[in-house]
C-alpha cells in the first residue's frame, strides 16, 4: 500500500482507496491496459521498422546486383550503380520523394508508439496511414514503367509501401482503444 496525493484536495491518501476521506473525490477504477491495443500498437511497430528497413535492404541488393552484372558484363556506361539511375523509365524525383516522406513516416511511427496520450497517438495514427497511402500512390506514379519493363518482377518495390498502410491500419485500431 502507497500513498498517493488526491488530485481535487491535494492530500495525502491511500491508493488503495475508491473515494478520498478528505474530499470524497471519487477515483475511477483503473482500467487495465487494453492488451489487444497493445499488440495491435506492437504489432504496427514492428511492421513499421520493417518498412522501413526492407527499402534500404532493397537498394543495397540492387547495387550489389547491378555491381556484379558491371562486373561480368561490362557497359559502356560505368558511372551509374545505383539501380534506379540506370533505368530511364523511373523518375528519379518522384523516388527522392517518396524516400523522404517515407523516413517521416517511419519516424512518425516511432513517436506513436512511444507517446503517451491517446488523443495524440489517434492524430499520428490517422496522419501516418493518409501519408502512407498518399506516398504508395507518388511511388507508383514514379516507377509504375519501370515495374511492367522488369515484367512486374519490380512489383516487390511496393511492399514497404503496403506494410506502411498496414501499420497505419494496426495504429489506428490500436489507438481507438488506448487507454492513457
Ligand atoms: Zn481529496
Amino acid at each position: 500500500m502507497a500513498l498517493i496525493r488526491c488530485p481535487e484536495c491535494d492530500k495525502e491518501i491511500s491508493d488503495s482507496a475508491k473515494v478520498c476521506p478528505n474530499c470524497g473525490h471519487t477515483f475511477a477504477e483503473k482500467k487495465p491496459a487494453n492488451p489487444y491495443s497493445k499488440s495491435k500498437l506492437l504489432s504496427a511497430f514492428i511492421i513499421n521498422i520493417i518498412a522501413f528497413v526492407l527499402p534500404i535492404v532493397m537498394v543495397i541488393t540492387g547495387k550489389y546486383i547491378d555491381t556484379y552484372k558491371k562486373a561480368t558484363e561490362p557497359s559502356p556506361s560505368s558511372d551509374t550503380i545505383v539501380l534506379i539511375s540506370i533505368h530511364p523509365e523511373v523518375s528519379e524525383k518522384g523516388i527522392i520523394i517518396a524516400a523522404i516522406i517515407g523516413c517521416v513516416i517511419f519516424v512518425t511511427g516511432i513517436v506513436i508508439f512511444f507517446i503517451k496520450s491517446g488523443k495524440i497517438k489517434m492524430v499520428l495514427s490517422i496522419c501516418y496511414l493518409a501519408m502512407a497511402i498518399i506516398n504508395l500512390v507518388i511511388f507508383f506514379i514514379s516507377t509504375c514503367f519501370f515495374v511492367v519493363s522488369t515484367c512486374f518482377l519490380g512489383i516487390v518495390i511496393y511492399v514497404p509501401g503496403i506494410l506502411q498502410i498496414c501499420a497505419g491500419a494496426k495504429y489506428i485500431s490500436g489507438a481507438k482503444n488506448y487507454e492513457n
